[in-house]
């Protein structure tokens, strides 16, 4: 089912956004378009937009009731959002709460290691530069978000954090990172913005000693491990299990 919805205002890897009637709304179709290492490689995943779009609608309302603001205002459809428009700060805000991926790749820690704090990384969001990782001075140098901004941001993704590692405990899965986007209203308010699924989270299934059969998320793409959406599906099942039914604006 497509709600009516006006222009095609942008599109992009996972998600298309549209306009509606309320100038200070649009709409986030979720696609079954799946991407990984800068859209170096590509597939259809069948049913992907509903799961990214159902985990993330429950997250974005869990949040809510632990007070974090989000551009989430609610589902308008199985692969439909409905959004508070923002401006989105070009920033990848990533979170790591055990140590894998590019971390490891570009540095000595070993595969695994516990972070306690979580270690924020900032990327600057630019497919053409292939999403650089900054430093907090690069970030102020660019204009992309001033002192002020980088704490309200910092604050904003542990307090996600320390929201979504116990939730996600309590069915049985490790929080190992996650990307935030975060968006800014026209009366200047900091909101996330983007989606929070396993296409932007690492989550290991805490019933599995396995190294790999653990990983219910996007790895399971990008290392060809199979099984995508069954893990997928599995995210959805244990957050549906725990979570209530999310808004319909429809
Ligand atoms: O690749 P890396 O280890 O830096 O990824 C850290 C986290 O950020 C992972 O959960 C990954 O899925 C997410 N990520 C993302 N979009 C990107 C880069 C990373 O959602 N463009």
């Amino acid at each position: 089912m497509t709600p009516d919805h006006g222009e095609l205002l942008y599109e992009g890897k996972a998600k298309r956004v549209y306009a509606v009637a309320e100038p200070d709304q649009v709409l986030v179709e979720f696609k079954n378009d799946a991407t990984a290492f800068n859209a170096q490689k590509k597939a259809q995943l069948e049913d992907k937009g509903r799961l990214n779009c159902q985990i993330s609608a429950r997250l974005f309302e869990l949040l809510e009731s632990a007070g974090i603001p989000s551009h989430y205002i609610g589902l308008a459809g199985e692969t439909w959002m409905l959004v508070k428009r923002v401006e989105i700060i070009p920033l990848e805000v990533v979170l790591r709460n055990v140590a894998t991926g590019s971390l490891c790749r570009q540095t000595p820690i070993a595969e695994g290691t516990l972070i306690d704090p979580a270690l924020l990384d900032l990327y600057y969001k630019d497919d053409a530069l292939a999403d650089p990782l900054l430093t907090e001075a690069r970030v102020r140098l660019m204009g992309v978000a001033d002192e002020a901004q980088l704490l309200a941001i910092e604050q904003l993704a542990r307090r996600v954090n320390a929201a979504l590692q116990p939730f996600f405990e309590g069915i049985g899965l490790q929080l190992v990172d996650f990307k935030l986007e975060l968006g800014i209203t026209p009366s200047g308010e900091l909101l996330l913005a983007d989606e929070i699924s396993p296409d932007t989270c690492r989550l290991w299934d805490r019933n599995s000693a396995d190294a790999e059969d653990r990983i219910l998320d996007k790895d399971r793409f990008r290392k060809d491990l199979g099984g995508v959406m069954e893990a997928y599906g599995e995210v959805l099942k244990r957050v549906q299990a725990s979570t209530s039914n999310p808004r319909n604006c429809m």
